[in-house]
């Protein structure tokens, strides 16, 4: 059977935390405005759950237009070499492995991906970057930590360097963001360039240059689907899955 244009939808595989995460709660509510989001934007979401084995993974990578890595847990300290961290939570094992595979091999293939939140810190580990355990150890560091149920607040500002893809995503030098997380970048993965700082100088996103088109970002765009340039986000990560 044919279904026309419908081939030229582009598949967009959204990493998902397990059934048995203890935040799934919220993070439940942040996937679901991330599956409208791609929707919105013209893609099709496909959820890829933890768990999978290696090679199917790796099939459904081939059959994926593009990756995004959705928020969740903290990634393992290990994942980095660091020790384990006192104020770690939420650690899943098996999603770390799958969606640090899924990430290196997207990066490799050229395949478009975009990481919100854990996907930043995700981005940053697979290439070899290192992360805060806490947000905390940044020196001078602003809040960054509020309860999802806040998603809608919008506490920092970040600043976007000019001359980045984010910068042209969002056609705006500055713009207010929520903020849910308490890892972040610490030192950047060699190649990952830094899109935007909050102003004490922590990262809130990392973009990959030499790649048709790989960015994360540390706020959540999707629990602002009201803004315009958040909206931008997903519309220019499905537009370049879709090439
Ligand atoms: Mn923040």
């Amino acid at each position: 059977m044919r279904w026309g244009r419908s081939f030229s939808v582009p598949l967009i595989g959204i990493t998902t935390h397990a059934p048995h995460d203890p935040d799934r709660a919220s993070l439940d509510a942040l996937l679901a405005a991330i599956v409208q989001g791609v929707e919105r934007a013209g893609g099709w979401p496909v959820l890829v759950p933890p768990g999978l084995a290696e090679s199917t993974l790796r099939g459904l990578l081939a059959r994926l237009d593009g990756l995004l890595l959705s928020g969740g847990g903290d990634v393992d300290p290990a994942c980095y070499g660091a020790p384990p961290h006192p104020l770690a939570a939420g650690l899943d094992p098996a999603r770390d492995a799958a969606e640090l595979a899924l990430t290196r091999w997207a990066i490799y293939e050229g395949r478009p991906l975009f990481g919100i939140c854990r996907g930043a810190q995700v981005l940053n580990v697979a290439l070899g970057g290192t992360l805060y355990g806490d947000v905390g150890e940044h020196p001078g560091a602003l809040r960054h930590t509020y309860p999802s149920q806040a998603a809608a607040l919008r506490p920092h500002p970040v600043q976007v360097a000019e001359g980045t893809r984010l910068a042209a995503v969002l056609g705006l030098p500055e713009l207010t963001v929520n903020s849910l997380h308490h890892q972040a970048v610490q030192a950047a993965a060699p190649g990952l360039r830094v899109a935007t700082r909050a102003p004490d100088g922590l990262v809130e996103a990392v973009e990959l240059p030499a790649h048709p088109f790989a960015l994360a970002v540390q706020w959540h765009p999707e629990s602002l689907p009201a803004a315009p340039e958040m909206q931008r986000l997903f519309a220019a990560f499905v537009t370049a899955a879709g090439r």
